[in-house]
């Protein structure tokens, strides 16, 4: 029996469902129930009427699955870790609370569950312009990606204070240089470019459309062009390409996430044969948490 197919066999004795981010390596997203962003997954985690997750992707993807279902959720590796979501501690948004006091403070899904339960709402990529539009106030405090607040500035004019000043994704900052977007724009004449909004604002401002990594797959689906520059982390091409066989798709060779490319078919196998490493949220940490990812949710209802 291959690997895949314990896998199947595996999930079906533990009545368990596989999510996986958009940007797993292949074999992870072949074996999932479901791939998507973070907003879609939540999405699927909250309707899931398994007794068991098993969440491929990073830290702060597993505690909010935990958070909004109160279910059993598996990580193949406990170690994936997203870096940004560790750029902004708890008490550095209660440090901004007492600052700015009354203003709304709306953290990115990207955080981890001790900082969201210090928020008053969740975004996502997918839905951060909804919820900021939402929000009865000219000012907001949002963090921890600088260049997502870039994006909601421009496009909701409102008055956006950052915490941290500089948080960022590793990836799109450091690996989708603005210049060899503007070099594969001159070899791929015809090409749309897709970015998403944790791009540095030089590509923000080169691209064709901002999206989320769900919005890139809607958009590369409805567009009539037939070739694409994605300015996002590699893995989406694998699902890009298979959903649209007759269109192609230029990634940055080396845009990768290496946390990210830590789950592996070896890894889930081992932890639904293990049942274990265990996503662990505090009671009172998840109760607060829960009230700002709901919120986001209530708000988003697309
Ligand atoms: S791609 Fe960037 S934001 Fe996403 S998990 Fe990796 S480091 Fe975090």
């Amino acid at each position: 029996m291959g690997i895949a197919e314990e896998i199947k066999k595996l999930k079906v004795e533990s009545n368990a469902v596989i999510l996986a981010h958009n940007y797993q390596v292949p074999e992870v997203q072949d074996v999932a129930d479901f791939c998507g962003d973070s907003l879609d997954l939540c999405r699927k985690a909250e309707k899931t009427g398994a007794d068991t997750i098993v969440f491929c992707g990073v830290d702060f993807m597993a505690e909010t699955a935990s958070i909004l279902t109160g279910k059993k959720v598996l990580v193949p590796d406990a170690d994936a870790r997203c870096p940004m979501a560790g750029m902004l501690p708890a008490v550095q948004v209660r440090e901004a609370k007492k600052k700015h006091p009354g203003i709304p403070v709306v953290l990115y899904i990207n955080t981890l569950a001790e900082a969201k339960a210090e928020a008053d709402v969740i975004c996502t990529s997918a839905n951060m312009l909804e919820v900021i539009n939402s929000l009865d106030s000219d000012t907001v405090i949002f963090g921890p990606d600088s260049n997502m607040a870039y994006f909601a500035r421009k496009k909701t004019k409102k008055n956006i204070i950052t915490i941290p000043e500089a948080g960022h994704c590793i990836v799109h900052r450091g690996l989708i240089p603005a210049k060899r977007i503007s070099e594969m724009l001159k070899l791929h004449p015809a090409a749309i470019l897709l970015a998403h909004p944790e791009c540095e604002p030089e590509v923000q401002e080169m691209a064709h459309h901002i999206a989320s990594t769900n919005g890139m797959l809607k958009l590369a689906r409805a567009l009539p062009a037939k070739e694409f520059i994605v300015a996002t982390e590699e893995g989406l091409g694998y699902r890009l390409s298979k959903e649209n066989p007759d269109k192609k798709f230029y990634v940055l060779a080396g845009a990768v996430c290496r946390n990210m490319k830590k789950t592996t078919l070896e890894k889930v196998r081992e932890c639904l044969t293990r049942k274990e490493p265990q996503v662990f949220v505090p009671p009172d940490i998840a109760k607060k948490a829960r009230r700002a990812i709901e919120r986001m949710m209530e708000l988003s209802k697309g």
